[in-house]
């Protein structure tokens, strides 16, 4: 028997620990995208690069491994929590540098599972190896003292104690993807690296509308939106999106609350204050109803009964 499913039935549970057992919360550890960008102008919004916590009753899924991963996995140590799943988008440095600072990896108690795309022919493993080479880091992979297991997985659907995850692929270079979260009934899809228009990628019949329905309905849609539309000219190609196209998927899609996401290293605390006041000024004189925000450090999200 599972030891997460002992105890008198769900019915028969006090009404705050069954509150606590189903609540669905996801917390931004690192929202910058790039490079991290510390300093007084971007304070605000934060400057560790991607990482996100999604926690469903007792179970950890993070997503992605940027310098964000660092203080989450001290964070972790400290409520004893012993294992936990990443969940990778893709390879690229800000989504995979904090992984030799998370701490949980030299804890020989710790159960640590490692998901993601498989990058022509090159294994979860390897590429994770590969960036603690002596070369590039000081302490060897080897040295990792964690119980760590990896899978691959580039399309398709991982399902686990009542929680489905649905990987889709974007639009940017390498083999990246977005993952569409399901929990007690709950929707958060994370997406942050991808462009919407535009770009080399090659034209995947039908990509358009396969997107829409990963994003469908959900409560929560974290997305890539590291340029504005004076800047997207002339960083056409570099896999990102603008402001504007994201928020179009998601009144398309019918999501219930967005969040700007891989915030651009140079954007201040400022100019984004800006760009989400005259986003929601927009969104209000319309009549919609979506919630419009920008990921910010430390900011947790309890998903409401949608
Ligand atoms: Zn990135
Ligand atoms: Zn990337």
């Amino acid at each position: 028997m599972d030891p997460r499913t002992r105890g008198p039935a769900a019915g028969s549970q006090p009404a705050a620990d069954r509150q606590e057992r189903e609540e669905v919360t996801v917390r931004c550890w690192g929202t910058r995208g790039s490079i991290p960008s510390p300093g007084p102008a971007t304070a605000g919004y934060g400057g560790n690069t991607t990482c996100l916590e999604l926690r469903a009753g007792d179970r950890r899924l993070i997503f992605d491994a940027g310098t964000g991963i660092r203080l989450l996995g001290n964070k972790l140590l400290s409520e004893q929590t012993r294992e936990a799943s990443i969940f990778l988008t893709h390879f690229h440095w800000d989504h995979i540098q904090g992984f030799p600072f998370f701490a949980p990896v030299y804890n020989p108690e710790f159960r640590l599972r490692i998901v993601g795309p498989e990058q022509e022919g090159a294994g979860v493993e390897a590429l994770f190896a590969g960036q603690m080479g002596p070369i590039y880091f000081p302490i060897p992979y080897e040295a990792l003292s964690a119980s760590l297991s990896f899978e691959h997985l580039n399309e398709g659907t991982w399902e686990e104690d009542g929680i489905r995850l649905m990987a889709m692929r974007m639009r940017h270079p390498s083999f990246t993807v977005g993952y569409r979260a399901e929990v007690h009934g709950k929707v958060v899809v994370f997406i942050p690296d991808n462009e919407l228009l535009g770009g080399p990628f090659p034209a995947v019949r039908g990509w358009r509308e396969k997107l829409e329905e990963f994003v469908g309905g959900a409560d929560l849609l974290i997305h890539d939106a590291m340029f504005t539309q004076e800047e997207y000219p002339r960083r056409e190609g570099w896999g990102h999106s603008t402001f504007e196209q994201v928020l179009e998927l998601a009144l398309g899609a019918g999501v219930k609350q967005l969040f700007f996401f891989h915030h651009a290293p140079e954007r201040s605390d400022q100019e984004l204050n800006q760009i989400l006041a005259r986003l929601r000024h927009h969104v209000r004189e319309r009549g919609w109803t979506l919630g419009v925000h920008a990921a910010f450090e430390g900011k947790q999200v309890a998903i409401q009964e949608g």
